[in-house]
């Protein structure tokens, strides 16, 4: 099967289209067609300098579209179905039994390793050379995508497809983190930090969840705007001093759950401090850096490293698509549509900040 993917080359390159060919399927996975496809900062690791998914690489992790074929063991998808691609898990591990599939025992060589678990390829460029296709069980910045039944998940043929990619991932790690692994209770205080789209789905997901006081933090006053527009009760520049205090002074005396999507080591540690005792704080940076704690900044408070907001995608996914069709969580204000040939550019509107959530049509 040929494909056109968006590879990219070398770490400070730019995504190129090129024709790929990807291998038959195996028993348990599934071929997809690509209508569109979320961009996540995730997806801007293989850049990093000796990162353990090296270009060359397609990337795009947050896949939606629509069954072509599947494998002979597949029973749970069917041609045609409509579909949106989450991230890879084993399904035999503890923590996939017991439904963690974020925790899976093998989540990372699965889903940030980008090749097979054996380092092999499910495809080669035009010289017959390996390109990494497997970027979180998916690779979905292409026409057509190899995933497994696991991390594919059906979703009603009459909802917009193009839209539902980013429910895969960034949009199910914030709301995750807020309605799963941190677990908001009703009429309780949040502090957000960072208002992309990851820190907006945790906005919309503490509504839903009832929360009273709920604090967006974020460098960009547009941002903030819109936090307030989607549910944020109170929004803070990073800048602002004493931000910590400030916090503890709206929420009289600190808030119940902290919520860290930036990673930066300064703003985490604002974040612990801007909590009273009891409090949990959720982290989802994937590169925390040096993070030094003072011993006592923790007494009394859970600090918490969360993948994939702690969902499972086979269920998570159809609870978000219900409360958007509630108009309770209106994802799709934070997508910016764009041509997959537009790639470099849909990045850079993405790292500037102009653009929440590229989404990618090919
Ligand atoms: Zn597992
Ligand atoms: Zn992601």
């Amino acid at each position: 099967m040929q494909a056109t993917a968006a590879v990219l080359r070398t770490p400070d390159g730019p995504y190129a289209l090129e024709t790929v060919t990807l291998r038959d399927l195996r028993a348990d996975e599934v071929l997809v067609r690509i209508v569109g496809v979320g961009m996540c900062h995730t997806d801007v690791l293989p850049r990093t300098p000796a990162f353990i998914a090296p270009p060359p690489i397609i990337s795009g992790h947050e896949g939606a579209g629509i069954v072509e074929e599947v494998g002979a063991d597949v029973t749970e998808v069917a041609v045609g179905d409509h579909v949106v691609l989450s991230f890879d898990s084993c399904g035999h591990c503890a923590n996939c039994h017991s439904g963690q599939p974020a925790y899976c025992e093998t989540f990372l060589v699965r889903n940030l390793f980008g090749r097979e678990l054996d380092g092999s390829s499910t495809a080669v460029d035009a010289d017959g050379n390996a390109v990494g296709a497997r970027w979180f069980g998916q690779s979905s910045f292409a026409t057509y995508a190899i995933s497994t039944a696991r991390n594919t998940v059906v979703v009603d043929k009459s909802l917009p497809l193009e839209l539902l990619g980013p429910l895969g991932c960034g949009i199910q790690t914030g709301a995750g983190s807020i309605l799963v692994a941190l677990d908001v209770q009703a009429g309780s205080s949040v502090s957000i930090f960072g208002a992309g789209a990851v820190g907006l789905s945790a906005v919309m997901a503490a509504k839903v969840a009832g929360a009273t006081t709920i604090i967006a933090v974020d460098v960009h006053q547009a941002r903030l705007d819109l936090a307030l527009e989607l549910g944020a009760t109170h929004a803070m520049l990073g800048s602002a001093p004493n931000l910590s205090e400030q916090i503890m002074e709206i929420s009289a005396g600190g808030v119940q759950y902290a919520f860290d999507t930036t990673g930066v080591p300064s703003v985490i540690l604002t974040a612990i401090a801007s909590m009273k005792m009891t409090g949990k704080c959720g982290l989802v940076g994937v590169q925390l850096g040096d993070l030094q704690l003072d011993g006592s900044a923790l007494l009394g408070k859970t600090l918490l490293g969360i993948l994939e907001g702690g969902a499972d995608p086979q269920t998570f996914i159809p609870r978000m698509i219900s409360l958007w069709q509630q108009g309770r969580f209106p994802f799709d204000r934070l997508i910016e549509q764009f041509p997959l040939d537009q790639i470099n550019e849909a990045e850079q509107s993405s790292l500037s900040g102009k653009t929440i959530k590229p989404v990618l049509r090919p």
